[in-house]
């Protein structure tokens, strides 16, 4: 499936420069050039990456990204003019991707296509869905079909039961655990004992990976539980 990309430039002669590169490079695209049209055209199609310039007649590239709102999915690349730092600013808060200054090479504005596409397309998330049983965090991925835990490719080794606790708040990333939780997905619902052995499963595997990589995997929360937070 190729990539479909709305560039919304008025400068026809440059959109349709940019247009041939892309379709060069393999993109399909689609052009606008106001942005009106483009605001139209990005509500009711679905396009894996909008090119858009800031000044641009009938509606501004800010306030089309306004409009078409935060919950809006496709990556934005701004175009903007030399020195607009408010502009770029404003941008990025409004939910733009990223920016590329005019007149810029277009090998620039083709590598940050790829990079914008590589971490924010829809082609990303799907492989990442793709792997199914494959979680990462940072530098770690636990490979469930497996049973393979590694960071930045260094083997680690965990027990049964190590692995399982990872696996399970690696699923719910973001989502603090209670240690009864833990306990239950870890020793299953008939373990009869304390819930302080979730303690020291947290206390293992912060030696196997926190101490022996120098990072912050596991975060405690007082009172409360675990967590695997995603930055
Ligand atoms: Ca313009």
């Amino acid at each position: 499936m190729n990539e479909h990309i709305l560039i919304v430039e008025d400068e026809e002669k440059l959109a349709r420069f940019i247009e041939l590169e892309l379709i060069h490079e393999g993109y399909k695209v689609s052009k606008a050039f106001n942005g009106r049209t483009g605001l139209e055209m990005a509500e009711n199609n679905d396009f894996s990456l909008i090119l858009l310039d800031i000044m641009l007649p009938e509606l501004n590239g800010l306030e089309v990204l306004r409009r078409l709102g935060k919950t809006h999915s496709t990556p934005v690349i701004l175009l903007t003019a030399r020195d607009a730092v408010m502009d770029k600013v404003a941008g990025l808060d409004a939910g733009a991707v990223d920016y590329i200054t005019k007149p810029f090479a277009i090998e620039e504005l083709l590598a940050r296509i790829r990079v914008a596409l590589k971490l924010h397309g829809s082609a990303a998330v799907a492989q990442t869905e793709e792997q199914e049983g494959v979680y990462t965090w940072k530098g770690l991925v636990l490979d469930d079909p497996k049973h393979r835990v590694t960071y930045s490719g260094q083997e680690i080794n965990l027990t049964n039961r190590e692995f399982i606790m990872l696996k399970v708040l690696l699923q719910n990333r973001d989502i603090v655990l209670s240690r009864e939780t833990l306990l239950e997905k870890v020793c299953g619902y008939d373990y009869v004992g304390e819930t302080n052995v979730v303690d020291v499963y947290v206390r293992f595997l912060r030696t196997k990976i926190d101490e022996a990589f120098g990072v912050k995997m596991i975060q405690t929360v007082r009172g409360v539980g675990y967590v695997i937070k995603s930055d």
